[in-house]
């Protein structure tokens, strides 16, 4: 794979084209070689989730031109952790790949395969399980896995070394000495990359704007084990399904307090069992399915379910709403939401946590108890970070514009030489120094949209939202060849009230629109057909506009006889 480059004239350059400015879709690149002649290492390969303004959009991902471009000079594509933001897009990317090595830790490869599975796609698939601490060649690139804690097993930081010098991307992490999964950050590891001369930290920035350090995850799994075992009846939990210690605590408090455990949720078994293949989860660990929920007596139970993002489709919202077939709470259960709510998200989280009220189910979150920790560097360990591998060059990166510019005025404050604020599509030259912003990509979002992936500027999305405030008219009209109407015109409204302020009909404010104007228009001049269509449409969004205060979208299908 690897070409001999020159090192003459050679540059080490990043290149973000997700994960700056922005929630989720993280997708980095590293650049070896000469403009026009570089080849490439991508880190991560994410996605986010459509909210209120991406009606029907699931998951929105990178958009990957420059990747397209670039195929060929592509040495590998390796995945820092198995969190949706970091690998999440690449089951739907990676066949406009072409055959490009994707590297993993064995519980990330894992993820994968689960996820490849259900798709049918295992064979075939280019991946290269790569554990954590381990170092090799990828391209002219020299990559080095750091074992970090973060809130899921095996997350990594990436030392990426060229003949030029080193950077440090970081990936997710955090300081935590009993994250209770994979082993905790690699302190010494980190410490030595700084007396050999590191060059760039590429650094997390979600908790940037706080101080102090972050709990353990240690400390969550006493207060669970607390709230269990002095529940009175049924306790739910709801977690992140890839928060493998989080399932371990879980599963051990149940265990103490003398309960048994159902998991609740598709995607927590899937995370179960590569969490038992890779050997975090014990292969013994005891749990049913849901349907023993109801046959077991209220003291007994603590469930373990998905959807604690509020996410329509998954068990918490089920069966907050009384909806799901095989559990079901009531007064005096309890619902621990051991989680944070994504930024976004919160709407639909107090929706539930409304409803469960409304049950007069108890419900506990972060708020009322230490029943979660972040997987992200607070300022005292950004500062730790800092010390030990003292970069000449830092990047923030993983955060919106607030967090980035925390980070940023951080890192001066910690005396970093040089501090780069690059956003999506910026291309850094880190080496030779000083560093610079030396190009612009082209950047952008990706819908994936039922089965089809579509370009965000497509505009199919923005004409939904753009329905769900105005709804829509349809008018089916047949005229003769010679300009007269053969039939009275039909219109079909969507989403539009049924009448105006003074009880008249909306169909028939519209039809009454289409004839008036289909009469005033010149029988010589309605053989353009496009003329009529458009006249129609714009007589009948007036006539709607003028009725109730809004244009709907409007469709005029014309017919000549
Ligand atoms: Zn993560
Ligand atoms: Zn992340």
């Amino acid at each position: 794979m690897s070409r001999k480059i020159d090192r003459k004239g050679a540059e080490f350059v990043f290149l973000p084209l997700g994960g700056v400015g922005e929630i989720g879709m993280n997708l980095y690149l590293y650049g070896y070689g000469r403009d026009g002649a570089r080849e490439w290492l991508i880190v991560d390969m994410g996605v986010t989730f459509g909210g209120e303004a991406e009606p029907g959009v699931d998951v929105i991902l990178p958009d990957i031109r420059f990747i397209e471009e670039e195929r060929h000079n592509i040495a590998g594509l390796l995945l820092t952790h198995a969190h949706e933001d970091h690998f999440g897009a690449v089951i739907d990317l990676w066949p406009q790949l072409a055959g490009v090595p994707v590297y993993a830790t064995p519980f990330t490869a894992e993820m994968l395969k689960s996820k490849l599975a259900e798709i049918g796609l295992v064979n075939g698939f280019p991946l290269q399980v790569m554990p954590l601490g381990d170092r090799r060649s990828i391209g002219p690139f020299d990559v080095e896995l750091i074992s970090m804690s973060h809130s899921i097993p095996e997350p990594s930081a990436v030392v990426i070394r060229t003949p030029l010098g080193a950077a440090l991307h970081t990936g997710d992490w955090k300081l935590d000495e009993n994250p209770l999964t994979s082993a905790p950050t690699d302190a010494e590891r980190l410490k030595a990359l700084g007396e050999d001369g590191l060059v760039a930290l590429i650094c997390d920035s979600t908790n940037a704007v706080r101080d102090g350090v972050s709990p353990s995850e240690a400390d969550v799994a006493v207060t669970l084990a607390r709230l269990i075992r002095e529940a009175p009846r049924r306790v739910a939990v709801t977690i992140f399904a890839s928060n493998v210690a989080r399932i371990g605590s879980v599963a051990n408090a149940a265990r103490a307090a003398g309960r048994e455990l159902v998991v609740v949720g598709r995607a927590m078994f899937r995370v179960i069992e590569a969490a038992q293949a890779t050997g975090y989860l014990d292969l013994n660990l005891a749990f049913h399915e849901e349907t023993a929920f109801d046959k077991l007596p209220p003291h007994k139970i603590v469930a373990l379910c998905t959807g604690s993002q509020g996410e329509p489709r998954a068990a918490m919202a089920r069966i907050a709403q009384g909806e799901h077939p095989n559990v079901k709470l009531d007064a005096g259960d309890m619902v621990i939401f051991s989680s944070r709510t994504i930024p976004g998200n919160e709407k639909a989280v107090s929706r539930i946590q409304n409803a469960l009220a409304d049950l007069r189910v108890e419900v506990v979150t972060d708020q009322d108890a230490a029943v979660h920790v972040s997987g992200h560097p607070r300022r005292g360990e950004l500062e730790q970070l800092y010390g030990w591998v003292r970069p000449t060059v830092a990047i923030p990166m993983h955060g919106e514009g607030r967090h980035l510019e925390a980070h940023a005025k951080f890192a001066e404050k910690l005396g970093v030489k040089q501090v780069v604020r690059a956003r999506n599509g910026a291309m850094v030259r880190l080496l030779p120094g000083p560093a610079a912003i030396i190009d612009d990509v082209p950047v952008g979002r990706l819908y994936r949209d039922g089965l089809i992936v579509t370009r965000a500027d497509d505009g199919q999305v923005r004409e939904r939202r753009k329905l769900s405030f105005v709804g829509s008219v349809a008018v089916s009209l047949v005229l003769s060849e010679k300009g007269h109407l053969l039939a009275d015109p039909e219109v079909a409204l969507t989403g539009l009230p049924a009448a105006d302020n003074e009880g008249s009909s909306m169909a028939e404010i519209a039809r009454d629109a289409v004839i008036g104007t289909i009469e005033s228009i010149p029988r010589a001049r309605r053989k353009d057909q496009a003329l009529v269509s458009e006249a129609v449409r714009r007589s009948v969004r007036a006539a709607v506009n003028q009725a109730w205060g809004k244009k709907p979208v409007c469709s005029v299908l014309l017919t000549v006889l």
